[in-house]
């Protein structure tokens, strides 16, 4: 039994996410009812229903649950109560537990220790006895983390010394935090990973990811790892995905080390934005592996076609005035997408574009030129 085209879909967050899922779902012909308390959220107006609405108000639940045969999420902090409450009435990928345990970095690293995943050392933070006796050292220089609503390097401080700890914890409120030991990487990787109800599970390419700041820059697929790494990646993700018993698309992003050890950094319930390249180098999309997981249907060939380099286009290109689209447009095997944001702010996610080539290094030197083209000229 399948959902079958034509049937409203529910999608809970209207981000750039929830857009490109939008458009996947309405390409193999179904419909879509985004909710998200934002009027004009880049998946909202392209949706064919938009329910402006908080994501814990009870009316606007029943609403989406009342018209949508199936419902997922692109965002992780829905609150799981929400998740929950839809679940008794509806089919809902991922489920409440995966979301909630991802939603919040000290539950996702209790998780992954748990279950024998490795992960980077870490202390939780949390103003209590028991924590303020705890000895600091060993995590410093580290990475100050708060647990929950972090995203793009926000809500966190590096920190070097006991001082500029208690600093940092000031600085962020006292929330609960983790800390964890800032770690000499040799680079990052992420797998996309896609679970069915009955279990079968498929594994994108693994991306290789530049971050700056904290915020994903570039990410160049394959990753230029041994195919060993690479196997070894997609191996674990596979299995995080089998712990949770998850239904859906699962991103699970890793810390590679010297001497090839890998460390789980985090786990996204949803697709990533490492795995935007899947739309125009794969045969299926992660976005269209999703709407496939939630209407039942085969999961999709996740063969890449060509090596691809994603790069983000961040609102600071903006200071200037408009980018030199035309230039982009011009690139014979280059793909734009502009997520219809209507305001540019500095660090803000406002699109992507993928270059595609026949090697990871062939596609990375044509998008640092058209990055660097774009960085330099605008239209005025
Ligand atoms: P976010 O949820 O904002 O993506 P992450 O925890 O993934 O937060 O951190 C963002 C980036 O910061 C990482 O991709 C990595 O480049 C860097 N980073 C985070 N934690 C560490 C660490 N413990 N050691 C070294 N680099 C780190
Ligand atoms: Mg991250």
């Amino acid at each position: 039994m399948f959902v079958t085209p034509g049937a409203m879909l529910g999608l809970l967050g209207g981000g750039q996410l929830g857009r490109m899922f939008t458009k996947a779902a309405q390409s193999l012909g179904y419909q879509v009812t985004v909710l998200d308390p934002v009027p004009e959220s880049p998946a909202g107006l392209v949706a064919d229903n938009f329910i402006c609405a908080d994501y814990a108000d009870s009316h606007a639940l029943l609403e989406l649950s009342a018209h949508c045969v199936a419902i997922t999420t692109e965002f992780e902090n829905i609150p799981a109560a929400s998740l929950k409450k839809l679940e008794k009435v509806c089919v809902v990928s991922p489920d409440a537990n995966s979301v909630s345990i991802a939603q919040n970095r000290a539950s996702e690293k209790e998780f992954l220790v748990e279950n024998n995943f490795s992960v980077v050392p870490f202390v939780i933070i949390d103003n209590t006895e028991t924590s303020v006796k705890i000895n600091y050292a060993s995590f410093l220089p580290g990475i100050l983390k708060i647990c929950q609503f972090g995203y793009d390097g926000k809500g966190q401080r590096r920190v070097n010394n006991s001082e500029e700890l208690k600093a940092a914890i000031d600085d962020l409120n006292r929330e609960i935090c983790v800390l964890e030991r800032l770690m000499p990487l040799i680079c990052e990787v992420s797998v996309i990973v896609a679970r069915s109800s009955d279990g079968e599970l498929v594994s994108f390419p693994v991306s290789e990811n530049q971050h700056v700041n904290g915020i994903l820059n570039i990410s160049i697929i394959p990753a230029r790892i041994s195919t060993e790494l690479a196997e070894q990646a997609k191996d674990v993700a596979a299995k995080v995905a089998e712990r949770l018993n998850y239904q859906g698309v699962l991103c699970v992003e890793f810390f590679v080390l010297e001497g090839g050890q890998l460390l789980i950094n985090e786990i996204a319930p949803r697709p990533h934005n490492s795995g935007h390249y899947s739309i125009d180098a794969c045969f299926t999309s992660q976005f269209e592996q999703q709407v496939r997981v939630m209407c039942g249907l085969p999961l999709g060939n996740t063969d890449m076609h060509s090596a691809a380099v994603m790069v983000n286009i961040l609102g600071d290109l903006w200071q200037k005035g408009e980018p030199d689209w035309g230039y982009v447009l011009q690139q014979s095997s280059t793909k734009l997408h502009l997520y219809g944001k209507l305001e540019a702010r500095s660090d803000r996610k406002m699109g992507h574009f993928t270059v595609l080539g026949e090697t990871a290094d062939m596609a990375l030197s044509k998008a640092i030129e058209i990055k660097d083209h774009l960085e330099e000229h605008c239209k005025g």
